[in-house]
């Protein structure tokens, strides 16, 4: 360091000051982190008299070095001072908590520079949307706060939220190649939810917490679910997790899918149920990811497998009927899962060409050994379906090298399919997986609008609430006795128990 201030010296000698008041603080580093090392940098300098460099320093210190935004520590002042105001002139404070959803995905599948690229991009358009006033800054990783003074009334910032989710999504949704970008949003006012900084954050994350436990995608409002009870981060979620897993309590339960020509029930889906005693039923969007970074998604994947086999064993449809099951990448990378599934099957006496596994796009495209399982699952006779089609980050030019039998349609191009854009993109999906020869199922199928344009694109497959929603084994059995026989119609509703 000494030797590297004298050459800066005698480069620029006239900035001797600066040089000798780097050496001290970079040494002061030693002992001093974070915050209060820029902070003593910053007086130093401003005691040298370099107040463009203290400023530059202070400007660095408060803010993300990725978007530019504020970073923690400018935000935690601008809420109090947001808080002070409001209290003088008896206003409300909105915070927003915001969090990408899937991030880490995209991050995995597509590299960092993708990742950062992307948290820019979302950066640049929530900031568009807002007022003089408000701010936004980068709480870190994928998180985002937004302060919004000057509300008189908590649903003004629920549709603030709803307003900036909208736009995020259509001006980062741009076709099939694009990851599909969805947030969730916890939404905490003061001073109804808390009257102090540090406890608006902490309720703002618990909305963004319970957001994330009804499957991403949406915004609570803390004081909305106050009074249900739940407050997740303040049990300790795993260990319940982990409990039931062990007590065997994981259930499962089945949606029919439905032949869009007939509407006659071809296939069920099997689907991973937990009822906590506490928290009610837990959506498997949160606890199925819980399950794979405890390791416990082996034990939960078998659980659900079992069951579904013995259910599916017993429905006396089995060689009508195809059963459809999820199943997770480190479910799939497992060298047993294949022989563990062929005994599983054998000894339920299930055709493997009747066993559907739904595996992810992102997962399927992974190197590794997924393809190698892949292909050992199809060349035992299994069929592979690749699930929520679209929403992965892939190329759609890479879908002719894995071996998959049929494409799921997400949800999300699904909802889309009344616009324009929407069934433009549907249709696309639609030629490829006939060029490809494989099957094509919607999911989330909500109407007979849809259900129609589905059909007319060429969809041969239908899945979602307009037909029937997951019930458990009892319910589809009962469903599928009405639904055989089924008398041949011209057209068709919703084949209902
Ligand atoms: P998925 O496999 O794409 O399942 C479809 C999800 O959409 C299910 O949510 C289903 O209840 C929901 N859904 C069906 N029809 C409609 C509709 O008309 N409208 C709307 N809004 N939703 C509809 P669910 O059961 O919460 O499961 C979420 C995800 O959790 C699944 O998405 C799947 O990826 C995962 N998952 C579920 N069970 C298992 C499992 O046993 N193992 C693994 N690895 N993952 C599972
Ligand atoms: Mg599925
Ligand atoms: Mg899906």
């Amino acid at each position: 360091l000494v030797v590297a201030c004298g050459l800066a010296a005698y480069w620029r000698p006239d900035l001797l000051p600066v040089w000798l008041a780097l050496l001290f603080f970079i040494g002061l580093n030693l002992f001093q982190s974070g915050f209060t090392r820029f902070c003593l940098l910053e007086k130093g300098l401003k005691k040298l008299g370099l107040r463009a460099e203290s400023d530059h320093i202070r400007e660095m210190a408060m803010h993300d070095a990725l978007t530019g935004l504020p970073n923690r520590l400018l935000l935690e002042e601008h809420i109090e001072a947001a808080i002070d105001h409001a209290r003088a002139t008896g206003t409300k404070v909105g915070m927003l908590f915001i969090d990408l959803d899937n991030f880490k995905q995209i991050n995995d599948s597509q590299g960092h520079k993708t990742g950062d690229q992307l948290l820019v991009a979302v950066s640049r358009v929530l900031q568009a949307q807002l007022r003089a006033g408000d701010m936004l800054a980068r709480w870190g990783g994928d998180e985002f706060v937004v302060i919004v003074p000057g509300l008189r009334e908590p649903k003004q910032a629920r549709a603030i939220a709803e307003a900036l989710a909208a736009e995020v999504q259509n001006e980062l949704f741009s076709g099939l190649t694009d990851p599909y970008i969805t947030l969730s949003i916890g939404v905490a006012l003061f001073p109804d939810d808390a009257d102090t900084c540090e406890a608006l954050l902490i309720q703002a994350d618990k909305a963004l917490f319970f957001c994330k436990s009804q499957g991403r995608n949406n915004i609570q409002v803390f004081s909305d679910m106050r009074h249900r009870g739940v407050g997740y981060r303040d049990v300790d979620f795993t260990t319940r997790l982990s409990a039931a897993v062990k007590q065997r309590l994981i259930q499962v339960h089945y949606q029919p899918v439905i032949d869009a020509r007939t509407g006659i029930p071809v296939a069920v889906e099997a689907l991973a149920r937990w009822q906590d005693p506490e928290h009610g039923w837990v959506s498997p969007a949160l606890f199925v990811p819980m399950a794979e970074n405890l390791g416990l998604i082996h034990e939960v994947g078998y659980q659900v497998l079992e069951r579904a086999l013995d259910d599916f064993s017993h429905c006396g449809l089995k060689d009508r009927l195809q059963l459809g099951v999820n199943v997770s990448n480190r479910q799939l990378l497992s060298k047993t899962f294949v022989r563990g599934l062929r005994d599983l099957a054998a000894h339920h006496e299930i055709d493997a060409s009747r066993l559907k596994l739904e595996i992810t796009e992102s997962i399927a495209l992974e190197g590794g050994g997924a393809r190698e399982r892949l292909r050992e699952l199809s060349a035992a006779g299994f069929v592979i379906s690749l699930d929520d089609f679209g929403t992965g980050f892939s190329s759609l030019s890479r879908l002719h090298e894995l071996t998959v039998d049929e494409i799921k349609i997400d949800s999300a191009f699904v909802r889309r399919v009344k616009t324009r854009q929407g069934r433009v993109i549907v249709k696309t999906i639609v030629s490829l997986a006939q060029a490809l020869d494989l099957g094509i199922v919607a999911e989330g199928v909500e109407d007979e609008e849809t259900a129609a344009i589905l059909r007319e694109v060429g969809v041969q497959l239908l899945q979602g609430h307009y037909f029937g929603p997951p019930v458990s084994n009892d319910q589809c059995a009962q469903f599928m006795h009405c639904a055989f026989p089924v008398p041949r119609h011209a057209g068709f509703g919703p084949v209902r128990a």
